[in-house]
């Protein structure tokens, strides 16, 4: 027979959920030689996960289609806190914002899953020839770890298998709805098939494929990311673990459109009854509703639940129970599933810095914070950039570390956030103060709004590292060794200046606030210009440039980066001003008292071409029709002196610093960049 046909590609994605779909987008977007593969035949059409924080739609836009989300989804404004009263009946207790107003121009909005994934997906057939290859399974993993430190070796050598359309489709077990009179016999899908309460079927796909003897390939890669769930097999080939429990709870998801005399039915609400469990309410696009309830894994008489019995009637019953006196009833079921909750964080994120794991391969937890698949793609968010970096020799290997020192620590707060949330949601309210067992309804109200600012993800930190040049321990590895001992030595460590800019923190994200044009005057929303294209940008605050000492300081600045010596000079020399570290500048003074072409040249770049570039210059002035945007004031930015800011490829703060601060910059810098000259 002859050998199986062998390639060699960048990356190789296993997985395409959200969190293999992201690392993908940004394959596409810096041009890296990619495949991705899923062993199902088709995507998610509904269910399955559904709210998107307002952090995960910055990043959607950053990629130009959160738009897409943003009217297509349903907007979540208000959390309605229903609990008993007196005689035990429930009542509206209280109302709490969705998002915290002011942390984003987004608010949280929920749109299924499979919505979201086809936004993905057209991105990258916009961007790049990369196209997810449905049924197809990976079977076996080598790695040669002699190779791992090698650039350009292939150390990661997979055989792919293409699997026949009748494999790579999942039965549906739809026993449980068939009966169900409500459906009128149509019987709506559940996501049972992917659910963990059904055994994984890989190794039974492994098994029959190869009786089958269907095709297979060899596929050698430089860097492979296991984006394949919470069974994941990329996990298990390289023998890591996940460290955590299995919880007590199941938990049943249905999305109906609702017949009901409940009054807040199209709000978000938690509701918990007196003596009936509790339930959460998410209103959702296309008059939808999803209810959330926790059914706990053991029955009155101490036997497990039986996964029979577990279905749309089963779900609906015990809404039923906890929003009496209200009634709830449907029509049509949209689609529903039951899951058994693991609250787990994988032991390592990468191996070698070769093959990674992403997503709910190293993390999962409860549903009830909406976080499985934002976390998720913003795992992959946070990883695409470096792995494309290296590949694109932008960047030393040393960065690849940062992955697994910023996202394990993020998937550990997930799971205490979860803990903390899941005892809250699923308790039975307090009868009064003294009942300890209880959960009181203030500190329920006031875990709401502090939880609010986490799950909304603008609140994550990275801590120091390569990367982020700020005080305090170098960020671990989990391992216990400090990230930068691996990109350069303790002895060159960069600290930026942080008392700066007051609303710049280093290791978050870069805040948004609208800026002016200074060419055409027209408002941008400052995020809109930090596209995700694998670009860093050095962010210049100008100042007040009617100050004449501040134009003396801007014009030596100036000079300082268009130094053929500097790293930014000699970066940008492979293909042309701005192409791998942008400048973008914004100053305080009017906008009319300044002309744009007075400026130092490399703040607004001449090509033959093209002429002047005019999107490069801002300034915090009053718009038109859309107010003022206060940059300097809400960026806690000195107005008359600015400052330098680094802004890493996503969007989060690398390094502060002063106009003159060029060489600490440049240090900072020469710890990870490769200059090509
Ligand atoms: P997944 O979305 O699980 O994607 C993994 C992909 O890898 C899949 O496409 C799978 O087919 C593929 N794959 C798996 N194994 C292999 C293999 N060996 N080879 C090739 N491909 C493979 N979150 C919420 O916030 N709210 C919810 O209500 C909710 N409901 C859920 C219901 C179910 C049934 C499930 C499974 C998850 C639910 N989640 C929910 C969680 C949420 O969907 C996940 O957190 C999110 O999808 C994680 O994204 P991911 O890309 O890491 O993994």
């Amino acid at each position: 027979m002859a050998p199986p046909p062998t390639s060699e590609v960048d990356c190789l994605i296993v997985g395409a959920g959200p969190a293999g779909l992201m690392a993908a987008t940004w394959m596409s977007r810096c041009g890296i030689k990619t495949r991705i593969v899923d062993k199902r035949g088709t995507k998610v059409f509904n269910g399955q996960a559904d709210g998107l924080q307002c952090r995960t739609l910055e990043i959607l836009d950053s990629f130009d289609f959160a738009h897409r989300a943003w009217r297509e989804s349903n907007h979540m404004l208000e959390i309605c806190l229903w609990n008993p009263n007196d005689q035990g009946v429930i009542r509206r207790s209280d109302r709490i914002p969705d998002t915290i107003p002011g942390i984003s121009r987004y608010q949280q909005v929920v749109l299924h899953q499979g919505r979201i994934e086809r936004f993905f997906l057209d991105s990258i057939k916009e961007h790049s020839n990369i196209e997810v290859e449905r049924g197809v399974l990976p079977e076996r993993l080598e790695f040669d770890a002699s190779k791992a430190e090698d650039e350009d070796a292939y150390p990661i050598t997979v055989r792919l298998r293409h699997l026949t359309d009748e494999e790579a489709t999942p039965h549906q077990d739809l026993s449980s709805t068939a009966t169900n009179p409500a459906l009128n016999g149509s019987a709506p899908q559940n996501g049972m098939f992917r659910s963990n309460l059904a055994a994984d079927d890989t190794e039974d796909l492994i098994r029959k494929a190869r009786a089958e003897a269907g095709s297979t390939e060899i596929v050698k890669a430089k860097y492979m990311i296991g984006c394949d769930g919470a069974h994941s097999w990329t996990r298990r080939q390289i023998g890591f673990t996940m460290e955590g429990e299995q919880t007590d709870y199941i938990w049943g998801v249905l999305d109906i459109i609702p017949i009901t005399n409940f009054p807040d039915i199209r709000m978000r609400c938690a509701i918990h009854s007196a003596n009936s469990g509790s339930i959460m309410v998410i209103p959702r696009e296309n008059k939808l509703v999803r209810l959330y309830i926790q059914i706990t894994t053991t029955e009155k008489d101490g036997n497990p639940v039986e996964r029979a019995k577990i279905g749309p009637q089963m779900i609906l019953k015990s809404a039923q129970k906890i929003m009496h006196p209200y009634q709830l009833t449907y029509e049509y079921c949209d689609w529903w599933t039951a899951y058994q909750i693991g609250q787990r964080v994988g032991s390592n994120f990468s191996l070698n810095e070769r093959v990674f794991l992403a997503g709910d391969a190293v993390h999962t937890h409860s549903p009830k914070a909406g976080q499985g698949m934002n976390v998720s793609m913003q795992d992959t968010f946070n990883l695409g950039w470096k792995i494309a970096s290296v590949l694109n020799k932008i960047c030393t290997r040393s960065i690849l570390k940062t992955y697994q020192s910023e996202r394990r620590r993020v998937a550990q707060d997930l799971i205490a956030f979860d803990h903390r949330w899941s005892r809250l949601c699923s308790g039975r309210p307090a009868k009064d103060v003294m009942d300890e067992e209880g959960i009181s309804m203030k500190e329920f109200k006031s875990a709401f709004e502090k939880g609010n600012m986490f799950a909304s993800g603008i609140a994550v930190d990275y801590g120091a590292s390569v990367v982020v040049a700020k005080a305090g321990d170098l960020a671990e590895q989990g391992d216990g060794t400090a990230v930068e001992s691996a990109g350069g030595d303790h002895k060159n460590r960069v600290v930026g200046k942080q008392d700066l800019a007051g609303g710049i923190q280093i290791g978050m994200r870069m805040p948004s606030f609208q800026v002016l044009n200074q060419a055409d005057a027209r408002p941008w929303q400052f995020q809109e210009l930090l596209k995700s294209n694998g670009r860093w940008r050095v962010v210049v605050f100008a100042g007040d440039l009617r100050d004449a000492e501040q134009w003396a300081r801007l014009t030596s600045l100036g000079e300082a980066l268009a130094q053929p010596s500097t790293l930014l000079s000699r970066c940008n020399s492979r293909a042309g001003p701005n192409s791998v570290i942008e400048v973008l500048t914004i100053h305080s003074a009017p906008r009319t008292a300044i002309a744009l072409l007075h400026l130092p040249d490399i703040f607004h770049p001449f090509s033959e071409r093209e002429g002047w570039d005019y999107w490069k210059v801002f300034v915090d002035d009053l718009s038109y029709h859309e107010g003022h945007g206060h940059a300097y004031q809400n960026y806690g930015v000195d107005p008359l002196k600015g400052c330098l800011v680094v802004v890493r490829p996503d969007q989060y703060v690398s390094w502060i610093g002063e106009l003159e601060d060029v060489g600490e910059m440049e240090r900072f810098f020469g710890r990870f960049m490769r200059a090509s000259a």
